[in-house]
């Protein structure tokens, strides 16, 4: 009995968020429906935005739909972020293996996300332009959504009578210490720009470039401690389901997350977006592009079961199900805000490419079961002698192995040592 007793007492400690997800879980869940809408204000023409409804992760199959929403916000030009607008979406697309299962394809995707950012920059740098971007891309597969993102065009969340909780972190050099540690680690200096008589203006920047941001895609120019490697979340929301605003910093230099959710509450999709960007222009006047894409994640119409009978079994699900009818200010949805039934599913935000690609799995990795190597960032394919591994070198080879994949070929290897400030940035090292 005491040792029984004693196991009941450890499950009693999981925490009623885990329970929760695991109950989520074994439900049945319906396809959520998908409406979104834009709205922008342009003033130097250099954010853009994409938004794609159709995508299939298995050619032909309906039931495999996902959709991708993203903004680009472009600075020092506009060819970065139409590149991007461009590429991006294919070249994540291409990082992630074939064949794959729902969740072994949202699975992979955080690291298809990454090699397809540094793809991007890779290629964009490679034509010797100026300019560089944001890039925040959201990809929503039924409850599932997954962002990443580099720069401050953010992403933020907001669930029926739940937190607004931010998707992306700001990689600006004024608010986030983290990355002024990372760029200055790297070889960058960061400071104020200075005018004459010494005085100091402005926001924090990083020089060489006097960027503020300290990632983007892009961005020859500057040192290459500014990576291309995004902060990546992914979150399943529970069947209430929840509505995402992804905007450039026009919007979010004028509105706090909150005060954005807030402005459009109760409006549909495309009158929300256009509301956000009405709500900001009032507070600052157009001093900057300002976009802004609203995507609601809509419970189908029979998911809400009624109100459930008084069994023991089923209080967990009165509080899991809010009545469509309830009022926001019900006794019910304030319970509902104190338990967090959003399930966080991943989130990583290293610059550390190593970090990122991780240690190759063994069951879905084409290149292992075929014996062709191929580069972990832009795929390409490598001879077997080719192949550096990602942790050949780094910190991390001591506890893992060198000559395990994931690969890259001898140019991205060279981008990854710049980035990690091990080669500094124009000079070859031979
Ligand atoms: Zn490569």
């Amino acid at each position: 009995m005491a040792s029984g007793e004693g196991r009941r007492g450890h499950q009693n400690l999981v925490p009623l968020a885990a329970l929760i997800s695991r109950e989520m879980r074994s439900e049945k869940m319906e396809k959520p429906t998908v409406r979104f809408g834009h709205a922008a204000q342009s003033k130097k023409g250099e954010d853009y935005f994409l938004i794609k409804t159709d995508c299939q992760r298995i050619p032909g199959n309906s039931s495999s739909a996902f959709s991708v929403y993203a903004i680009f916000d472009g600075h020092n030009g506009n060819a970065a972020a139409i590149f991007s607008r461009e590429n991006l979406l294919n070249h994540i697309l291409g990082a992630l293996p074939r064949g794959l299962g729902r969740d072994e394809w949202l699975q992979a995707l955080p690291r298809a996300l990454v090699a397809g950012f540094v793809k991007t920059d890779k290629e964009f740098q490679r034509r010797g332009e100026t300019s560089g971007t944001t890039a925040t891309v959201v990809i929503v597969d039924r409850w599932t959504v997954t962002v990443a993102s580099v720069g401050d065009s953010r992403c933020i969340l907001d669930t029926q009578g739940g937190p607004i909780t931010n998707l992306t972190v700001d990689h600006r050099l004024e608010e986030n210490i983290e990355e002024r540690e990372r760029v200055t680690a790297s070889g960058g200096e960061v400071g104020r720009l200075s005018i004459y008589g010494g005085a100091e203006i402005g926001p924090l920047r990083c020089w060489p470039g006097g960027l503020c941001l300290s990632r983007s895609i892009g961005d020859v120019d500057v040192g290459e401690f500014i990576v291309p490697i995004p902060y990546v979340k992914q979150v399943k929301l529970s069947n209430a389901g929840g509505r995402l605003i992804i905007a450039s910093d026009g919007i979010w230099d004028a509105l706090s997350s909150e005060s954005a959710a807030k402005s459009c509450r109760g409006l549909p999709a495309e009158l929300a977006a256009r509301q956000v960007v009405k709500e900001a222009l009032r507070t600052r006047g157009l001093r900057d592009d300002t976009t802004c894409i609203v995507v609601d994640i809509i419970p189908p119409d029979n998911a809400l079961p009624p109100p459930p009978p008084p069994k023991k079994k089923n209080k967990l699900r009165a509080l899991l199900f809010r009545k469509k009818s309830s009022d926001s200010t019900s006794k019910l949805s304030k319970r509902l805000s104190a338990v967090n039934i959003v399930e966080e599913l991943f989130e990583e935000g290293s610059a550390m490419l190593a970090e990122r690609l991780g240690n190759e799995g063994n069951s879905v990795e084409s290149s292992s079961t075929s014996g062709i190597f191929v580069c972990a960032v832009c795929q390409i394919d490598l001879a077997s002698h080719e192949g550096i591994s990602v942790h050949a070198g780094s910190i991390f080879s001591t506890t893992s192995k060198p000559w395990q994949g994931p690969f890259l070929c001898a140019d991205c290897r060279n981008k990854k040592d710049a980035m990690e400030g091990k080669r500094p940035s124009g000079i070859r090292v031979s």
